[in-house]
């Protein structure tokens, strides 16, 4: 095998389109990679790609290694493993970064186990050891309370990274790139499960993992009427609702909406706790956010120790204020 160069991200791409962790992984890989001054390059695999690969070059990428099959269409666990495994083993990257997706989640330990090297799931911080050329692979660990640093020697070096951990470069569509195709040579005998039926999610507005402000209930709201002043304050702030696991479990709000250990993992610039003590599986989920306001009547709330601003009052009260003067500052 070549010895092991480069950065390499796993693109995803659905209906055609890059998706947003792309561009992040592309962002922070560009750093990495020019510090190891090797290349950024990454690969995508599906039907159809040379919109994927274009957006990927304009992201940052320098290469970009293309698996297309019509079998490939949409994701599926034995093709995509069985592709990943060859195209990592031919172009031997130093390090492969996956987003810490529903597809990243499932691809990543499997292509790991086949490769015989060791991943780290969920990353918030990647760097580079000038020594050793080894990434620094930096994770939250006991439930959001403390950050553990890991590196590996195996290579490639095997990572997910959390959405919103990195920021995307602005994407420029002069730059030049590389595309190179890479065969599928797919055995269909292999794959053992078909995609049937896919049920997309109802979103009004933005969806959770991508909204730039979040605005969360918790228990304290009292019910699902009370998450209708949130969705308002959400509405006039261009931003998606969501709640701690009691409102969810209580059926106020989908579960989707869930945030925390158990739920979604967001990392937005503004994250608005109304009504939610700060629980370490709640923090989980939201203490990547950039800045976090909490509002809670009780001044001894946990959530006020990781947040940024905070109100200590009731809900009720100070919400149809804050959002009035929100419109009003919006509309001015
Ligand atoms: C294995 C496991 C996994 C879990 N996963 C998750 C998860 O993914 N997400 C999650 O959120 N939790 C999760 N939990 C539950 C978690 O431990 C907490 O129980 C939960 O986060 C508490 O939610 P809360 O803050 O809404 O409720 P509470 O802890 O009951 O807090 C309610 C808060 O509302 C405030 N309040 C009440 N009334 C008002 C008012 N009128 N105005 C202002 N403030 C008010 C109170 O002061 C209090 O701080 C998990 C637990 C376990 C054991």
């Amino acid at each position: 095998m070549a010895e092991n160069k480069g950065i390499m991200v796993y693109g995803e791409v659905t209906e055609g389109k890059l998706s947003a962790i792309t561009s992040e992984l592309l962002g922070g890989g560009r750093h990495l990679a020019d510090e190891l001054k090797e290349e950024l390059m990454c690969i995508l695999v599906g039907d159809k790609l040379d919109d994927a690969a274009k957006k990927a070059i304009s992201f940052g990428a320098d290469k970009v290694f293309t698996v297309e099959d019509p079998l490939l269409k949409d994701y599926q666990t034995d093709s995509y493993v069985s592709v990943m495994e060859k195209a990592v083993k031919e172009t031997a990257p130093r390090a492969l970064l996956f987003g810490q997706t529903a597809v990243g989640r499932d691809l990543s330990p499997r292509l790991a186990f086949r490769l015989g090297t060791a991943l780290a799931m969920d990353c918030i911080e990647l760097s580079i050891d000038p020594a050793t050329k080894l990434l620094q692979e930096t994770r939250s660990v006991y439930g959001g309370n403390a950050r553990a640093t890991f590196c590996s020697d195996l290579l490639p070096q095997m990572v997910t990274v959390r959405q919103k951990a990195m920021t995307p470069l602005a994407p420029d569509d002069a730059k030049k790139g590389e595309v190179a195709a890479i065969k599928a040579e797919l055995d269909p005998a292999k794959i053992r499960t078909k995609v049937l039926n896919t049920v997309k999610e109802e979103v009004a507005g933005v969806k959770l993992e991508d909204a730039s402000i979040i605005v969360a209930g918790g228990r304290g709201i009292g019910g699902p009427d009370g998450f209708k002043q949130l969705e308002e304050l959400a509405k006039a702030l261009k931003g998606a609702v969501g709640a701690s696991r009691p409102p969810s479990d209580n059926k106020w709000v989908p579960e989707s909406w869930q945030i925390g250990l158990t739920g979604k993992i967001v990392s937005p610039e503004v994250y608005i706790a109304v009504a939610i003590s700060g629980a370490s599986q709640h923090l989980a989920g939201c203490s990547g956010a950039k800045n976090i306001i909490a509002i809670n009547k009780d001044p001894e709330a946990n959530i006020f120790k990781e947040a940024r601003f905070g109100v200590v009052g009731d809900w009720k009260q100070v919400l149809p204020s804050f959002t009035q003067k929100v419109k009003e500052l919006l509309a001015g």
